[in-house]
């Protein structure tokens, strides 16, 4: 959840027109308890309420915190802050790895320019750091921008390493963080992914939290430990930042960071890069325990509300069976984001979704 000031606010996406306009992912109602006025209660108040809202998965953008009851007008003065809801569309990332040329690159942007995309996705593309200004100067504001990694603290005396801080510089929105190459190529292990999310938050820098077994564990029936595993060492750090968010100087100039900026990419190993791709059953069990670990670790709201994609060789042909599974809320595209008509046929997988609903 971010707390954001309203000069800082961008304005809404385009407008859903269609006359199929894809209702929600989920959907969950929560009541705002009016309970008594001490310290303690306020915070929990203001956590209460930001969950309350961001939990309305059909109300995408803007949210006011203004209410009738004393406790929200406090809430108002207090920290003068409006809530960002999140979002309930799909999500669709290309990953483009360590991928392309300048040539190679161009081509990708103006066919992803020229695509017709639906509105109700959320669509991110991950060039590699090098073509990121190129990408960002040359494709259209409906495609946001992520980063493939980045460094786990601010900036400084780290040979060869891309800060935060500069990606939010140069216009990135995202980060893919706990992708199977870095944790099984280049030897990052979860505490250490889990600290790069945290800060990547608390600099507003979203995340598209990658987790995934290997081949070996899914034989060896441990696919949900790992998972839960990894999303352990995710939340665990995101605990701690809702935890200091009962500090009243935290909340009002570090502006409290928590699960409204991520989003899940469950991702087996085996299935990257092979084009073997999880079955949408396969798939879809994973999803549903992942998101009954955050239930039962984190609370149901976050639960409802975040959104769990799937990656591992997805493309044009599988993409709308795989969509229409009701907890798979998108994917994380690599090879096939790579073709701007392939890419946009998977961002369009959407509409089988509406279809299923
Ligand atoms: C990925 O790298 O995140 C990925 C899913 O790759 P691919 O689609 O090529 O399997």
């Amino acid at each position: 959840m971010a707390f954001v000031p309203a000069s800082q606010l961008s304005g809404p996406k385009p407008a859903i027109s269609s006359s199929t306009q894809f209702s929600g992912l989920r959907r969950s109602c929560f009541k705002l308890e009016h309970s008594p006025s001490s310290t303690q209660s306020f915070f929990h108040q203001i956590d209460s309420h930001l969950r309350f809202s961001s939990a309305r998965r059909s109300c995408r953008g803007v949210v006011s915190m203004a209410g009738s009851g004393k406790e929200e007008r406090d809430l108002v003065d207090f920290g003068k802050m409006i809530l960002l809801a999140q979002s309930d569309y799909f999500f669709v990332g290309g990953n483009w790895k360590c991928n392309g040329t300048k040539d190679s690159i161009s081509k990708l942007v103006s066919d992803l320019n020229s695509a017709k995309l639906e509105a109700d996705v959320d669509v991110v593309v991950s060039p590699p750091f090098v073509y990121i200004d190129q990408v960002k100067n040359s494709l259209t504001d409906r495609i946001e921008i992520s980063a493939q990694n980045s460094w786990v603290g601010k900036g400084g005396a780290f040979t060869g390493e891309i800060s935060v801080e500069q990606l939010k510089d140069i216009g990135c929105k995202w980060v893919i963080l706990g992708h199977s190459e870095r944790r099984h190529v280049i030897g990052e292990d979860d505490q250490f992914i889990g600290k790069k999310a945290a800060y990547a938050l608390t600099q507003n820098l979203k995340v598209i939290a990658c987790i995934g077994e290997k081949l070996d564990e899914r034989e060896t029936g441990k696919t949900f430990d790992v998972c839960f595993q990894q999303m352990k060492a995710f939340a665990g750090r995101l605990l701690l930042l809702i935890d200091v968010s009962s500090l009243v100087d935290y909340i009002v100039t570090n502006m409290v960071v928590n699960w409204d900026d991520v989003v899940i990419a469950y991702e087996p190993v085996w299935a990257i890069g092979t084009g073997k791709v999880a079955t949408p059953q396969q798939a879809q069990e994973v999803h549903v325990a992942v998101r009954d670990w955050i239930k039962k670790n984190v609370s149901a709201e976050v639960a409802s509300k975040t959104r769990i994609i799937y990656g591992g060789s997805v493309n044009g042909s599988n993409c709308a069976e795989l969509a229409k599974e009701e907890d798979i809320d998108g994917f994380l595209v690599g090879g096939a984001s790579l073709k701007g008509p392939e890419f946009a046929t998977i961002v369009n997988a959407v509409t089988s979704k509406k279809v299923a609903a």
